[in-house]
């Protein structure tokens, strides 16, 4: 099993700037690699091949020498290891098309070996031993280390682990089903009663900061240093809102993984709703998607299974004890009476135990098999075997998905 745990680098100001040579070397060499890789499908309508590109490797180190000098030739060979992941992604439907990097956003560079955890620090090739914070011990085998910088100058390592054997998890075996909500964050169904978990609005909190922040940083002279200050300003504010974010997230995630083997979510095409005007800031706030992640790899670490259904399932204007389907169900009703069976039902507890009833009906049919369930579906296979779901394009983004809750 793998595990990641993500720590805080204090390089100094010698190893910031060789930190700084290495990623300007890490995104160069992308930026050529998917570029060749574009003007060869253009001309050829063939898509270039992973060895191809790595053989470009020791030719354009002679051209340019400081390839060599500034940058650990492991670390090239992983950026491209990782665009042709970025390019699998994108032919699989898991993610766009992979982008060229910008030196003005997150910097990152990945060591798949040579990297060694030496007390409190972390001894890297080429950069030297750096100051690290770690949160506990670490004794298991290193595997990969990501080395990032965020937008924010802090800069940070996250260090896959091999881990021998089962780790220790709580293991309830509860089904539970979640309805996710924009009044309450999610509605949570064991079968007997409903929890409703409340949403913390954490941009609308911060939303003013925000605002005050952007409207500086936009009337600013390009190119100044104050315009550079209100940017990095602005970025805090950004950083500080994702951070208890996913905080919120990785908490409840791990309750509710703790109490069950089976997870309920619908499958609510995030993307097409945040389309929608009016929701879409709210609804890019609450993070569904990153939270449906976390449940994924926190439920695969103890042999549990995430099953969504699809989002086309009228979960909230079915009675749960009748069946019956109503024509129509508007947002403003939250309470109602089947015309049927006459059962009084609360908006989201009925959703969430009609969903859980459909995700039952889903893995019963022949073990939760995809291409049988009809109106819903199951996670390919594909993604849930390889664990790719939150992969995206950036194949080298920090893996912290792989248990840091
Ligand atoms: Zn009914």
């Amino acid at each position: 099993m793998l595990k990641a745990v993500k720590v805080r680098l204090y390089p100094t100001t010698e190893q910031e700037i060789a930190l700084a040579k290495s990623f300007c070397c890490a995104r160069w060499y992308w930026n050529y690699a998917l570029n060749a890789c574009i003007q060869h499908y253009s001309q050829t309508g063939k898509s270039l091949k992973l060895s191809v590109y790595k053989a470009y490797l020791p030719q354009l180190k002679v051209e340019y020498p400081w390839l060599k000098e500034d940058c650990y030739s492991a670390v090239l060979q992983c950026v491209a290891i990782n665009l042709n992941k970025a390019y699998a992604n994108f032919f699989e439907g898991r993610a766009k098309f992979p982008r060229f990097k910008s030196k003005h956003h997150k910097q990152s560079i990945q060591y798949p070996q040579n990297v060694k955890v030496v007390g409190d620090c972390l001894e890297v090739a080429k950069i030297g031993v750096i100051k690290a914070v770690f949160h506990r011990p670490i004794e298991e085998k290193v595997k990969t280390v990501t080395i990032s910088k965020t937008p924010t100058d802090k800069y940070f390592a996250s260090i896959l682990l091999e881990i021998e054997g089962e780790s220790s998890q709580i293991s309830g075996d509860k089904t539970l089903s979640i309805d996710l909500g924009l009044k309450d964050f999610a509605i949570v169904h064991d079968g007997n009663e409903v929890t409703k978990y409340s949403n913390p609005k954490y941009l609308k909190r911060h939303e003013k900061n925000l605002a005050r922040k952007q409207k500086k940083f936009a009337r600013k002279v390009k190119g100044s240093n104050s315009r550079n200050k209100y940017k990095k300003l602005v970025a805090k504010v950004h950083e500080r809102v994702s951070n208890s974010r996913q905080d919120f997230l990785h908490k409840l995630s791990r309750k509710l993984v703790d109490e069950s083997q089976v997870i309920i979510v619908e499958n609510l095409n995030v993307k097409g709703m945040v389309r929608n005007r009016k929701l879409s800031k709210s609804i890019s706030d609450v993070g569904w998607g990153m939270f449906a992640n976390f449940l994924d790899y926190k439920l695969k670490a103890k042999d549990g299974q995430l099953v969504e259904i699809g989002r086309f399932f009228p979960s909230s204007k079915t009675c749960s004890c009748c069946g019956h389907v109503l024509d129509e169900l508007t947002l403003d009703i939250r309470e109602w009476d089947c015309p049927s069976c006459k059962t009084h039902h609360d908006r989201d507890g009925n959703a969430a135990l009609n969903i859980r009833n459909e995700g039952i009906r889903i893995l019963s049919m022949d073990g939760g098999n995809p291409l049988l369930a009809d109106r819903g579906c199951v996670r390919p296979p594909t993604r849930k075997g390889k664990g790719q779901r939150s992969m995206k394009s950036e194949a080298h983004t920090v893996p912290d998905r792989v248990g840091v809750g």
